[in-house]
């Protein structure tokens, strides 16, 4: 329910698909959950509600396991993934747990059946429960291994009939080159599809911005880090580098 002072407030967005990456719920630890992090996150989510958005989550497992990881160790790789999928679903779980604490309504939808701790995923249902305010998180992934969270992101996006897909990151958008190495580096405002795809930018992996640029759905990177910046975000305001239709650099 937006509250009075937000509700004069007009988002950009109807409907968002906020992908966060498992990491970004590490805080500064190198694994795991940081509680504060959690919380701090679900406050940027209540913000968003509060404006009258309609918010999907989407969310890795990084934190916790990647499937690439326990293949280079040896592990086949499909099982590898499917205990990463379950990581992610402990992430939703800690997530929905931060956000019902602050009376944040939310629903789990799983693509991959659990009954006891989440609904399956069922899009016309997680439409249903955006109508009605909820944030609905979806985990497990695509549900498929070889997969990843960002390739989700970008499927539930299209599906959900999202306005845009927010990738949270820890940087401030896309950089010509890594700027914590190289302080000649610099920022992107706007980028086509075409130009991530060609100069292997690491927005999100090939799958992932394919699917966007076939289906026209643009991407905003930003940094989730700084608190309020989801909110800007969806306020409208240009920070961080925007994915989508433009012409070639
Ligand atoms: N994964 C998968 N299929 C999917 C999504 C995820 O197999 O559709 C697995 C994969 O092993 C991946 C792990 O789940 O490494 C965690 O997801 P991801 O690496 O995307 O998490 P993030 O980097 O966003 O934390």
């Amino acid at each position: 329910m937006p509250s009075d002072r937000a509700a004069t407030l007009k988002p950009s967005y109807k409907r968002i698909l906020l992908k966060l990456s498992g990491e970004a719920l590490m805080g500064d630890g190198k694994y795991g959950i940081s509680p504060k992090t959690l919380s701090a996150i679900a406050q940027d989510v209540k913000d968003c509600v509060e404006l009258g958005v309609e918010v999907a989550l989407t969310i890795g497992g990084g934190n916790i396991f990647r499937g690439v990881s326990g293949a280079t160790e040896g592990m086949d790789r499909s099982s590898a993934d499917y205990m990463g999928m379950l990581a992610t679903v402990i992430n939703a779980m800690a997530l929905q747990d931060a956000l019902e604490k602050i009376g944040v309504n939310t629903r789990v939808q799983s693509a991959i059946e659990m009954h006891q701790v989440a609904e399956p995923y069922i899009r016309r249902r997680a439409i249903r429960h955006l109508e009605k305010g909820r944030v609905v998180i979806f985990a497990a992934g695509t549900g498929n291994p070889y997969f990843t969270t960002d390739t989700a992101a970008s499927l539930r996006a299209m599906e959900i009939h999202a306005d845009v897909l927010l990738k949270a990151t820890k940087v401030d958008g896309v950089y010509t080159d890594d700027p914590k190495k190289n302080p000649t580096a610099t920022k992107f405002k706007q980028l086509s599809y075409i130009d991530v795809l060609k100069k292997n930018l690491k927005v999100m992996d090939s799958t992932a911005i394919s699917l966007c640029m076939d289906n026209d759905l643009p991407i905003i990177v930003f940094d989730s880090t700084l608190r309020g910046n989801v909110r800007r975000v969806v306020l409208g305001e240009t920070i961080g580098t925007t994915v989508g239709r433009f012409d070639e650099k």
